[in-house]
């Protein structure tokens, strides 16, 4: 999934209003930055397939690394412990921890079966609804716009800018999710880092959501 994966990150702010958007936004995106730098790196495989599912021309052909299980159970573990030493709270080591693993969680109802349990050779799955154009644009849309509302009444503006400021990421990740289902498709052959280079760009997440913070205060 695409923007659901923000979606739980702008929901979680209502839950855990001490945390900064971009702090939650970027958990929720966790494995594909590791997901990037490991396929700008050649440690994890993908390339243009068209046809792989209805939705995505992408062949995810190894990223154990990234997206197995068993190491999303682990980069979750590792980020809930990172956010209990830096928060002091077990609500927000549980919440951060909750939203890199819901990252499989959606992936995996999302993908084709590419999704490996443990490492290469292990069994891989993946329920398959981005081989729904109906049924991906409703989950991914519903849970945006449900989210969105949620961060949205959570939270009120503390001056103009603030009144503007989550447009700002709404409207940009709403956009790029149209154009990557609906614009022109990326090259075969094409190689894997820089199909992964724009995945890396998420990390910007972290200082947009603290900007839009800054303009705006719980409610
Ligand atoms: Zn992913």
């Amino acid at each position: 999934m695409f923007i659901a994966h923000l979606g739980l990150g702008l929901a979680a702010k209502r839950i855990t209003p001490q945390v900064s958007l971009g702090v939650l936004l970027l958990a929720s995106q966790t494995l594909d930055v590791l997901c990037g730098l490991l396929m700008v790196t050649g440690i994890e495989r993908m390339s243009v397939s068209p046809g792989t599912t209805v939705m995505m021309p992408l062949e995810f052909l190894s990223y154990p690394w990234s997206h197995g299980l068993a190491m999303s159970l682990a980069w979750s573990a590792l980020a809930a412990l990172l956010a209990l030493r830096l928060y002091r709270s077990a609500k927000v080591a549980f919440v951060i921890g909750g939203l890199v693993l819901s990252h499989w969680v959606l992936d995996w109802i999302a993908h084709a079966p590419d999704l490996p349990l443990l490492f290469d050779g292990s069994p891989k799955v993946g329920l398959g609804l981005w081989n729904s154009l109906v049924g991906t644009m409703l989950a991914e849309l519903l849970i945006f716009a449900g989210a969105a509302w949620s961060y949205l009444s959570a939270t009120r503006a503390r001056g103009r800018v603030g009144v503007v400021a989550p447009w700002t990421l709404l409207t940009f990740f709403l956009v790029l999710f149209l154009a990557n289902h609906f614009g022109p498709q990326p090259p075969v052959g094409i190689p894997q880092q820089v199909l992964a280079l724009p995945t890396l760009a998420f990390i910007l997440l972290l200082p947009w959501g603290h900007w839009i913070e800054k303009h705006r205060m719980a409610s």
